[in-house]
């Protein structure tokens, strides 16, 4: 069997890390046909499209992605085409497990958490305008149908993996009808799942708990702009951007790519860690059901992290991006 997978390598570290993941899940044995398309900027100047007719069509066959690192212009420009992405194929929910390697020293040992994001609405919406000069509006959308759907999967997500608890993310003292509206959807989903206990906790309070005590988490159910903050402060606890993984799931496609971004001040030196894109691929791997690759996909990377003579500048080792994914690659 050939698992076709469309392969977004993106842009800035995006074709290193990525092509350091495809040698890793090739190293499995199993066999991949990879559809590979440039998105963003570079896809603009050969195709004229940000998103070309051909990649489209091929997330739409294949159903699965696998995505490197797009870069979005900052204060104007094109659109973020991964934020468009998720949209368009509604990988509605943005899973990122949060979990601490062997042998990557951080203050909090043993973190083992799960972030769910909502991934198509929230200040996301990218509806903007000026209202008069000096004075412009964006604004956050909050649906009941988007908040139950991603409650739902939380929950559903949470038996399925044997998790414990959920806290609902919000800022529903001051933003009181929006984020009012999405815990009250998380609260009544949550009355269906009895052996999941659920809290609810307001942003700012949530970041001071996360770096005071992260144990008392286990899911965090988060709107979209939440989740991609508290995201990247929970990547911080477990040893940085370099490692944290993630999944864009919905019913028609799923895009697994790493938390980060596209890094440009370390772009084209063969520095950039790919630990997260090769744990995204762990995650892709679960979802394809090949829970033996993935099992041994892990096993390699923990073994690496272990002996900790082959690791890259992020994590305070002097290995580049193509060497690492080779120590891997020899440990499968
Ligand atoms: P970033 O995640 O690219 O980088 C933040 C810091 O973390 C930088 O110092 C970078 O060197 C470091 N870092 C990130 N990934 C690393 C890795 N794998 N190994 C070692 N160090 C790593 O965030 P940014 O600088 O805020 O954003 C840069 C660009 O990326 C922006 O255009 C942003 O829009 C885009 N972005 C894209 C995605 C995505 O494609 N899903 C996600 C986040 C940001």
């Amino acid at each position: 069997m050939t698992y076709k997978i469309t392969l977004i390598p993106g842009d800035g570290i995006g074709p290193e890390v990525t092509s350091a993941a495809v040698r890793v899940l090739e190293a499995t044995g199993l066999k991949f046909e990879w559809e590979s398309f440039a998105a963003g900027a570079e896809a603009y100047e050969k195709y004229k499209e940000y998103i070309p007719k051909e990649l489209n069509e091929s997330i739409e066959r294949t159903r699965i992605g696998l995505k490197g690192p797009v870069t979005t212009p900052i204060g104007g420009g094109f659109s973020s085409i991964n934020v468009e992405l998720r949209k368009r194929f509604e990988l509605y929910a943005n899973v990122r497990p949060i979990r601490n390697l062997p042998g990557v020293h951080t203050r909090y040992p043993g973190v083992d958490l799960v972030v769910v994001r909502e991934n198509t609405e929230g200040l996301y919406s990218g509806i903007e305008h000026e209202v008069v000069p000096g004075v412009v509006e964006s604004l956050k959308i909050i649906t009941e149908k988007a908040s139950t759907r991603i409650s739902k999967f939380a929950f559903n997500y949470a038996r399925k993996m044997g998790r414990k608890k959920i806290h609902s993310i919000h800022k529903a003292n001051i933003m009181k009808m929006s984020d009012g509206l999405f815990i009250r959807c998380s609260r009544n989903i949550s009355k269906e799942y009895p052996e999941i206990i659920y809290g609810e906790h307001i942003v700012d309070n949530t970041c001071m708990q996360l770096v005071m005590n992260p144990y008392q988490y286990d899911i965090l159910l988060l709107e979209n702009l939440y989740g991609d903050i508290v995201s990247d402060l929970c990547a911080g606890l477990v040893g940085g951007l370099g490692l944290a993984p993630g999944a864009n799931i919905g019913e028609r496609a799923s895009i697994f790519e790493a938390v980060h971004g596209s890094a440009p001040d370390i772009a084209g030196k063969n520095i950039a860690n790919p630990t997260a894109v090769i744990r995204s691929g762990i995650l892709m791997l679960r979802h394809l059901d090949e829970q033996d690759a993935a099992n041994r996909v892990k096993a390699a990377v923990h073994h690496v992290y272990r002996e900790g003579k082959h690791l890259t500048r992020d994590m305070g080792g002097t290995t580049s991006t193509s060497e690492f994914a080779d120590k891997v690659v020899e440990a499968i």
